[in-house]
């Protein structure tokens, strides 16, 4: 990602944040004025790093449909529930086939999500009611997204997500379709919570009607 990053900035690589939405919609430096195609194609190339990463690399990601929660559920509180339960149930995975490590959560400092910080706070209590918190190191760190590349590949590929639930645009998405957790074709880092999965179409909804073995969970 530094050397992309030289492209825009190579005197100061290191200046180049990559943040998606502000490359999509080209409404900061170094990307306004940059052409639509290329603006896209900036958005692709970042993604095409996670694409090509080592084959140990996985990616986790929630979509949830707001319109079929309850008025008491909070959409943020569970997207995070839920990616912390499918990263534990990978390192899981992990320890039984003999790689015995514990996992870390890295949470952009920049969010003011309330429900996350609260949620990070409370990680240790909630998490163990979650049943998650066997695997991991420590609570969640924050930590500033400007300094590190890894959140900013994740700032990434929940765009992408989000860009091919909310818009139906699969264009991003496609490029790490393949790079989310899975076995023996059942996705387990992808989960997509809302009123139709007997009828969706889309890769997480239809690894879980159509893979009978190899259950993980749900
Ligand atoms: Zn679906």
């Amino acid at each position: 990602m530094d050397k992309l990053a030289g492209n825009f900035n190579s005197q100061n690589p290191t200046d180049v944040e990559f943040h998606a939405s502000e490359i999509f919609s080209r409404r900061a430096a170094p990307w306004r004025g940059m052409a639509t195609g290329d603006a896209r194609g900036v958005l692709k190339s970042v993604l095409g790093i996670a694409h090509a990463s080592y084959a140990s690399a996985c990616c986790f990601a929630c979509a949830i449909e707001k319109s079929s929660l309850r008025p008491d559920q909070d959409c943020v509180a569970l997207a995070f529930e839920d990616i912390c339960q499918r990263f534990d149930l990978f390192l899981a995975r992990k320890s039984r086939e003999g790689d015995r490590e514990r996992g870390l959560i890295i949470l952009d400092r920049s969010t003011e999500e309330t429900s996350i910080q609260r949620l990070s706070r409370d990680f240790r209590r909630l998490g163990t009611q979650w049943g998650a918190v066997r695997h991991l190191a420590d609570t969640p760190l924050f930590i500033d997204s400007k300094a590190s590349r890894l959140v900013q590949m994740a700032d990434h590929i929940a765009y992408a997500v989000f860009r091919r639930y909310n818009e139906g645009d699969a264009q991003y998405f496609d490029v790490i379709a393949h790079r989310f957790d899975e076995t023996d074709g059942r996705i387990h880092g992808l989960s997509h919570r809302h009123s139709a999965p007997q009828t969706c179409t889309c890769p997480a909804c239809l690894s879980r009607r159509f893979t009978r073995f190899g259950s993980q969970q749900d």
